[in-house]
């Protein structure tokens, strides 16, 4: 089975190790699959083997071979559960509206192949509200699917690419009506619009990050990059990523790991809309191994393209927190639960809907959860790379430096302290060409960035600046 993601040893990387030692009494993973006809055995808790929901059907495995929800409910109230755990993050979120344009990312894996099917269940249950409906008023969201292609920094065969983009090509139009568009984005792309260009300009930039942890954590940035660009240009005003609470568990501990505690609400929410194109994440609350185990019971589909690198921080922290979770099964939503009391950031939220043609019930509930109309999305300045919002001190030294250095000088001052120690090399000259070779819509970033770090910083201290006229006598 595929790995949730190319960014780390999620949940299944391990599988198969575990699955030779089924005889020790360790915990086995919920992805077994072994469906018992027979009633449990030894009765969990007081439902006498039943599903602990309905009472009627029998749960997905016997106790002696699974341990969770599996042995808990039955397939039907396994799968309504989990659903209900996507709908109730969307709808309490404000996450899609009616009007709302939707793009979903696929990597291939588990977890963005269950978003793609939730999104496309909801988008369905829609459908079928607004044929039913007399005045028709409710319109129905619209829904794409965005592949990006990264096999040219993996180094993977182009026929094996051409196979897995026909597989996704299968998946999404198996998910209709109402039909859905596929975007295929090659990561070279960001960089020139001639593929052999872009390959070897990325793969230059790659090379000039030493750091594993670094030239991984890069890619991520590209991919987003991508998501943005491509998210942007086809009109869509959401984007829905996969991410579940063991990814979410992984990333609080590697963004401690690599000192970004400063920006790390701002990435562990439902919302997240520093973004152009706002991202959401409707699993936030849905462990990999329900995922994993969604899949096997319905038979959805995952392909594995990108073998993400065992190496650096964030696989080893992929593991350490897979073992946690089969220590105790609780652990990675106590992480999240834990991390959640930091402060979030004002952007995470929703810009409240000003378009009239949204129908005024879903603005007014929209209302209660997002900005107030005089909030301003955001104040915060952030590190062109990463796009992490900029601790105090982080604008202060970047603002501090003389506009006559270079532009690569100015560009590595206004990245985040963690970007400048794990991703930027370090001697001047291989900045110089690191920065040379990055894509057109991160240098802009940069060079916006700066003229806004002075306005912020002239606001914070505007009460202290004296005025033209005070100037004068
Ligand atoms: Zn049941
Ligand atoms: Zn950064």
């Amino acid at each position: 089975m595929a790995c949730t993601t190319a960014t780390g040893c999620q949940s299944t990387c391990y599988k198969n190790e575990e699955d030779d030692h089924q005889a020790t009494p360790t915990p086995t993973p919920l992805t077994n699959s072994t469906k018992s006809p027979q009633p449990n055995p030894i009765p969990n808790g007081n439902h006498h083997g039943l599903c602990l929901k309905c009472k009627a059907n029998h749960p997905i495995s016997s106790a002696s071979s699974g341990s969770g929800d599996d042995v808990r409910f039955c397939g039907d109230c396994f799968r309504s559960n989990l659903y209900g755990k996507f709908r109730l993050a969307v709808t309490s979120n404000a996450m899609i509206s009616p009007t709302d344009k939707v793009l979903v990312a696929f990597s291939g894996g588990t977890s963005s192949r269950v978003a793609l099917q939730f999104v496309h269940e909801l988008q369905y249950k829609a459908q079928l509200n607004f044929e039913a409906s007399r005045d028709r008023s409710l319109p129905v969201f619209g829904v794409g699917v965005a592949f990006i292609d990264e096999s040219v920094a993996c180094s993977v065969p182009s026929y094996e690419v051409i196979e897995g983009i026909e597989d996704i090509r299968q998946i999404v139009s198996s998910l209709a009506p109402p039909t859905k568009e596929l975007l295929v984005f090659p990561i070279e792309s960001l960089f020139s619009s001639t593929s052999t260009d872009g390959k070897d300009q990325l793969n230059r930039l790659l090379d000039g990050v030493t750091d594993a942890t670094g030239k991984e954590d890069l890619l991520i940035h590209l991919r987003m990059l991508s998501l943005q660009k491509i998210a942007a240009e086809n009109g869509y005003n959401r984007l829905v990523l996969g991410s579940c609470t063991s990814r979410i568990a992984s990333h609080v501990l590697s963004a401690t790991v690599k000192g970004k505690g400063y920006s790390l609400p701002a990435d562990i929410q439902y919302v997240d809309a520093r973004w152009n194109v706002p991202v959401v994440l409707p699993l936030r609350d849905c462990l990999s191994e329900e995922l994993n185990m969604l899949c096997d019971l319905d038979g959805l589909k995952t392909i594995e393209l990108i073998k993400s690198p065992c190496a650096g921080i964030n696989s080893l922290v992929s593991s350490f927190v897979k073992l946690l979770q089969e220590e105790n099964p609780s652990r990675q939503s106590t992480i999240v639960r834990t991390a959640g009391k930091l402060t979030p950031f004002d952007f995470n939220r929703i810009p409240e809907i000003i378009d009239t043609n949204v129908p005024l019930a879903t603005r007014r509930r929209q209302k209660r959860y997002n900005l107030k109309p005089n909030e301003s999305i955001s104040t915060e300045s952030f590190c062109p790379i990463c796009n992490s919002p900029l601790s105090k001190s982080e604008v202060l030294s970047s603002t501090s430096v003389e506009d006559s250095h270079k532009d690569s000088h100015l560009f590595r001052v206004e990245c985040c302290s963690s970007c400048q120690f794990q991703i930027l090399p370090k001697d001047p000259i291989s900045v110089d060409n690191f920065y040379m070779l990055l894509p057109q819509p991160l240098v802009s970033k940069a060079k916006h960035s700066k003229s806004d770090n002075l306005s912020i910083l002239r606001e914070q201290i505007e009460d202290c600046l004296l005025s033209d006229s005070e100037d004068e006598t």
